[in-house]
């Protein structure tokens, strides 16, 4: 199945942090990458922008070495790679400065889209807002993508959200979760909306549980600073594990529309119901001596500078969805670093017939939709079947496998990432993969309680083993309710 690519609009793309890590890393290849499929007009234009003093030619070698580091050799082509840098150039600027502020506006060309990434911390966010409206180098129609993490609590939030609005308008600002930018997740719609199977069953009637994982084996590394004034509650529960579990939980939107689907998804909000704190487990990955062959690995404590820190980079929560849909049918969402396998999944546990006429009870399992993010990217239906042969009405579970990969004829690497399919969202002004600034504020709103009483508690994360699925404690969550974790697979 060969997928079509439409161009989109010329435009000028300034991206502030220009030399960072994640500009490095996502944001430069996936636009070559675009660039490669053909989406980017022969008039679009790329300008890095930071601090560091360089030139032109310095910064697209810095992006040519991005480049060769970033993207599989079978996509290096020497010509088209020329091509793609020609179209970028460098502006030295200080956000909370003066000086290069100039020379950008000169580069603005009028008539194309100007959209500006502000991939830079977000104590900058607010200066960018006002620079780029003090030196008239945005328009009415320019667009602001603005990265994670968007406030750390209510306040800093709402904060946030007034000082940017002071500047531009709601419309023009794309509050980025790259988690919505993935095939996966946008196939979870298309699978919601677009059939007539599923609706049905996805209710309280007939859904038992729902499962989001999140795990990572990796530890916090050298993030360990920034990590620690985070934890896992912050850095992914608020933002990507709450957008998961809107797209999952929320009602049809009258239209695949900005504004429609994110209402929908604010509604889902709104309607969690506050956790109490024996729903919450909390965990911290302890370290390991050196054994024969085998390193040494750091604790949590170790990665971190406070060695009494109660940060969690592990937790676990079952979380009610208070409406007709919903209710009586947990969530429960978990997620954590230097855990057994690498994999993000949502799976969706229907609940086991009424009666069963073969007997066999314990031969049944129950149907489970997944939806994988990573690895693989892909969905899988699990059926009962009787087993082949002659060997009597024995049952047997068989999973309906859709790799989007193998879906798709390609072989992966050709998926988009999620960050050059927002990319192209954002200079077609379309955003309904963004997060609205209401529903930032609401899934805080949710959020702030929960910490504020594990913080007044003085709770102690639980200590797990690197390389299991977590704390002891997160099993229980599961076990006392007669149900149990799926296996974490990577
Ligand atoms: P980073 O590697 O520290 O890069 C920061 C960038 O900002 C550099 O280009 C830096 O260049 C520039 N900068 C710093 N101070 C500046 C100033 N006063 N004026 C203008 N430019 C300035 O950070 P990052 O990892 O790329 O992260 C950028 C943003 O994305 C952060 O908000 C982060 O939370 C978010 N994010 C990152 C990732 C990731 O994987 N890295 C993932 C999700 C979200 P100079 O020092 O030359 O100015």
């Amino acid at each position: 199945m060969v997928s079509r690519v439409i161009p989109v609009d010329p435009f000028d793309l300034v991206i502030f942090g220009g030399t960072g890590d994640l500009a490095r890393r996502k944001i430069l290849p996936g636009l070559y990458r675009r660039f490669l499929a053909g989406q980017m007009p022969d008039e679009a234009r790329i300008i890095g922008a930071a601090r560091s003093e360089m030139d032109d030619d310095a910064y697209r070698k810095f992006v040519s070495d991005a480049i060769e580091e970033f993207i599989p050799k079978s996509k290096h082509d020497k010509a088209q790679i020329k091509e793609f840098l020609a179209r970028l150039s460098y502006v030295a600027t200080d956000a909370q400065a003066e000086g290069g502020w100039e020379t950008l506006k000169g580069l603005m060309r009028d008539g194309v889209v100007r959209a500006f990434y502000f991939s830079v911390g977000p104590s900058l966010f607010g200066a960018l807002a006002e620079k780029l409206n003090e030196y008239g180098i945005a328009d009415a129609d320019s667009r602001i993508v603005v990265e994670k993490p968007f406030g750390r609590d209510l306040a800093s939030a709402r904060a946030l959200n007034k000082t940017l609005a002071e500047h531009f308008d709601e419309t023009q600002i794309y509050r980025i979760d790259h988690y919505l930018g993935k095939e996966t997740v946008q196939n979870l719609m298309a699978v919601r909306f677009a059939n007539s199977l599923f609706e049905p069953l996805w209710n309280a009637q007939h859904v038992d549980h729902v499962q989001i994982t999140v795990a990572e084996t990796v530890g916090v590394g050298g993030r360990g600073g920034y990590y620690d004034k985070s934890g896992a509650m912050r850095d992914m529960v608020q933002n990507h594990m709450m957008q998961l579990l809107c797209l999952i939980a929320m009602e049809p939107p009258y239209k695949f529309e900005p504004d429609a689907v994110r209402d929908e998804k604010l509604k889902v909000i709104r309607a969690l119901s506050p956790v109490p704190h024996e729903d919450i487990v909390r965990g911290q990955y302890r370290g390991r001596p050196a054994a024969q062959g085998v390193k040494a690995e750091p604790s949590y404590l170790d990665d971190v500078e406070d060695p009494h820190s109660r940060t969690e980079s592990y937790i676990a929560l079952k979380v009610g969805i208070a409406n007709w849909r919903w209710q009586g049918v947990p969530f429960y969402l978990r997620t954590g670093k230097k855990l057994r396998a690498r994999t993000s999944e949502i799976a969706i546990i229907f609940k086991e017939p009424p009666h069963s006429i073969f007997g066999e009870e314990d031969e049944w399992r129950e149907n489970v939709l997944a939806i994988r993010l990573q690895p693989d990217e892909g969905m899988t239906l699990s059926v009962m079947i009787k087993e082949p042969g002659p060997g009597g009405m024995r049952l047997t579970e068989v999973p309906l496998d859709m790799t989007f990969a193998d879906a798709l004829g390609e072989d992966g690497t050709d998926i988009p990432d999620a960050y050059e399919r927002l990319i192209m969202d954002v200079i077609r002004g379309n955003q309904t993969l963004f997060m609205r600034g209401d529903e930032v504020e609401a899934a805080w709103a949710w959020t702030d309680p929960i910490i504020e009483g594990w913080e007044e508690r003085g709770d102690r994360p639980r200590g797990y083993d690197p390389g299991s699925s977590g704390p002891e404690d997160a099993l229980m969550l599961l076990h006392r309710d007669g149900r149990r974790w799926r296996e974490l697979r990577g």
